[in-house]
């Protein structure tokens, strides 16, 4: 197919921008920041901590970074997902933690009805996003493909897991917002109680700042990606974004193609959103959200939000309309021209 891809942008830059962490900076208190640079699943992440044992800790964080990569990957030969993608049906032992994220991430599959399913990678492999050789399948292609799309074949025992014969998993959607709780353990276990982990727009605090004030997190524009849209003040925290600017490729019918897709047809998810910040306590929990209900769309969103209650959500609609969750209102400060309304209750 004679495909014109003009426009490749894929995740070098964070979604979310941290203001006020700088390398081995002083902070205003005169506290230490030290900071670490990782690139690991397909990311450039940052992690900035204070204190006395923070060098050590950073070094811990990265190695637990390193191994999360190794047994989550789906390209590294050795990983356990590489393992699961490759067992043609038959049962595979894995380690704790891959057990773990499957666990939570089965879960989420289901209590988002579907709008995150960690079985789409033969459709997003055709796509093209697992290698960045771009192209438009055709729909009968993705509907032979979707065959094998439905997480609730995912059987895991313990350590053991199974999955129907051609199906295959990814963990793109949820292994960055793991990490980042791994690595906040990590940084506390190693005596770190002031740190700010951001792997790649997943970003994730501890504590305060060593002054005992809020952290001040930025969100990117999704329609100026230079740019932030808005800032947070917060605590201890976790915000993630999904954007349809992260990743994609325009085909040469000058439309743009991204990499969040609706399991239910195997296209882009073009529900009205062009991205989506999830705020709340786990970063697995917000990683798995935002993807989820970028997929949903602005309705289904709101709807799921009133619901569940137990996180925030910045929404960004298509026609360039900002709508926050009441929780972060008094946090929120928006550095756009575009309208920003909050979202009732009920
Ligand atoms: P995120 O940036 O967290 O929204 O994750 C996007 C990544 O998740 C994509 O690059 C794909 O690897 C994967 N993905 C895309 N759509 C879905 C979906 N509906 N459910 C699960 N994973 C998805
Ligand atoms: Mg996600």
């Amino acid at each position: 197919m004679n495909m014109i891809f003009k426009k490749i942008l894929i995740c070098a830059v964070c979604a979310v921008s941290l203001t006020g962490c700088g390398k081995r900076s002083i902070s205003p208190d005169n506290e230490i920041c030290s900071d670490r640079n990782v690139f690991a699943m397909d990311t450039f992440m940052t992690i900035c901590a204070y204190g006395d044992n923070a060098d050590e800790a950073l070094k811990s964080a990265e190695e637990k970074i390193k191994y999360l990569e190794s047994i989550f990957s789906v390209t590294i030969e050795e990983s356990d997902i590489y393992k699961i993608n490759n067992s043609h049906g038959s049962t595979v032992e894995i380690s704790p933690e891959t057990a773990e994220i499957l666990v939570e991430a089965v879960k989420m599959c289901g209590k988002t009805d579907g709008a995150l399913d960690i079985t789409l990678y033969p459709v997003l492999n055709s796509w093209g996003f697992t290698s960045d050789d771009f192209r438009i399948p055709d729909v009968k292609e993705i509907t032979e493909l979707l065959e094998y799309v439905d997480y609730s074949k995912i059987s895991v025992d313990g350590i053991r897991v199974t999955i129907p014969d051609g199906f295959q998993l990814d963990l793109g959607a949820l292994a960055k917002g793991y990490t980042s709780d791994a690595v906040a353990d990590v940084l506390r276990e190693n005596g770190v109680e002031s740190a700010v982990i951001n792997l790649g727009g997943n970003v994730r605090t501890l504590g305060k700042k060593p002054d005992g004030s809020l952290w001040k997190i930025a969100v990117r524009d999704p329609f100026d990606t230079e740019n932030d849209m808005c800032v947070l003040e917060t605590g201890e925290i976790s915000v993630v974004t999904s954007g349809n600017y992260e990743r994609y490729f325009e085909g040469d019918d000058g439309q743009r193609y991204w990499h969040i897709l609706d399991p239910s047809d195997g296209f882009p998810a073009d529900n009205g959103l062009v991205s989506v910040t999830v705020i709340g306590e786990s970063g697995l929990y917000c990683d798995a959200l935002s993807t989820a209900l970028f997929v949903m769309g602005e309705d289904k969103a709101v709807e799921f939000w009133r619901k569940n209650h137990d996180f925030d959500m910045i929404l960004v609609t298509d026609s360039h309309e900002i709508m926050y969750t009441s929780g972060v209102e008094n946090s929120f400060e928006n550095l756009t021209e575009m309208s920003a309304e909050v979202i009732d209750s009920d």
